[in-house]
């Protein structure tokens, strides 16, 4: 089993198989980077399975695929069954801005993905091309339809901004309700490479649009899910991801694996482990030993907490796109 320096056990990998995109979407990637991580730095599907098998042997039972956008690596259905024939049983999951789904969906399935989550920011064809500088409406729903289609269980997640898609949140809520997909609305967390501009929504905000709509029952926090979930008056249950509040990290599970091998302790900040070496060594015990050392160094709470909030705090440096959000 892994365990933190805080006691909390750690048993969800977060694996970015890409930072590179198809989206430029204004609270990520507005702009294509000055530099990519070049290709030849990457870690093989076959170098990060190695790293895959010490996770899961050591306690990980949970496995999401993220970005960068996951689906640009053609060849992910086959990552993914390695990691499912390895471990059948695993929650394997993916995370992605759903461009590519219409024809990558029946082929993941079938490799062995249980469930997927797929942005969805706007219904609106102009506001979801302001947010992903691109027109991609049209896709992502046809992209959403198909992953229900062949059987995947979708989950929605929403960032309702301010002025460009907060007068949308009871619109994507509905659009969810009526497909019986979970949506998640996420506080807007604060980065450096994202368009400075933008303004997010405080969870209170966004439950006070859905107010606007609906009464609504408190949960609460699903085990050690970053949601706090709630129920509308007719059973809908709709998330809430708040890093802004202070007990959002007290029961983190998770850890980050980026495309070139840095193990990451934290969303929020900028301390990273690298793997690469010892991968490409196939020295499977200096892996563990590095997983063990960047689980002393996880920090035990973010920066984006309401106390701070208001002062001149540190925006995070971390870039979403290299991390997997
Ligand atoms: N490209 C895929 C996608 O967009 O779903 C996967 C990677 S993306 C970094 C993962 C999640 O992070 C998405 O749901 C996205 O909306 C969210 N995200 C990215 N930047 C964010 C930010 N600054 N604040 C809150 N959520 C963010
Ligand atoms: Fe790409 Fe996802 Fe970032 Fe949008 S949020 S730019 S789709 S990685």
């Amino acid at each position: 089993m892994l365990i933190d320096g805080y006691g909390r056990t750690v048993n969800y990998l977060r694996i970015s198989v890409t930072e590179r995109c198809n989206f430029r979407c204004q609270y990520c990637m507005p702009e294509k980077p000055f530099s990519w991580v070049p290709k030849e730095n990457l870690l093989s599907f076959e170098e990060l399975f190695l790293f895959v098998k010490v996770a899961i042997d050591e306690g990980v039972t949970k496995i999401r695929l993220t970005g960068g956008e996951p689906l640009l690596r053609e060849d992910l259905d086959t990552f993914i069954k390695m990691i499912s024939d390895y471990k059948p049983d695993i929650d394997l999951a993916l995370t992605t801005n759903g461009y590519l789904l219409p024809e990558t969906a029946q082929r993941l399935k079938d490799a062995g993905l249980k469930r997927v989550n797929i942005s969805l920011d706007s219904l609106k064809a102009e506001t979801a091309a302001k947010i992903a500088g691109r027109d991609v409406l049209d896709r992502v729903l046809k992209g959403i339809e198909k992953a229900l289609e062949v059987g995947l269980k979708v989950k929605i997640n929403m960032v309702p901004l301010k002025g460009i898609n907060d007068d949308e949140i009871l619109d994507i809520l509905e659009y969810c309700k009526v497909r019986n997909i979970k949506v998640r609305f996420i506080e807007y967390m604060e980065n450096r490479h994202a368009s400075q501009a933008l303004r997010g929504m405080h969870g209170k905000e966004i439950l006070a649009k859905v107010k606007q709509g609906h009464t609504i029952k408190a949960l609460g926090r699903e085990g050690a899910s970053p949601s706090f979930n709630y129920l509308l008056e007719d059973g809908t249950e709709f998330g809430l991801i708040d890093p802004h509040k202070h007990d959002f990290c007290e029961n983190c599970n998770r850890i980050r694996l980026t495309a070139e091998g840095n193990l990451i302790p934290c969303l929020y900040f900028d301390e990273a482990m690298s793997i690469a070496e010892a991968i490409k060594e196939g020295d499977i015990e200096k892996a563990a030993g590095v997983l063990a050392q960047v689980l002393k160094d996880k920090p035990k709470e973010n920066r984006w907490n309401e106390e701070e909030s208001g002062k001149a705090q540190e925006t995070s440096a971390r870039a979403f796109y290299e991390t997997g959000g």
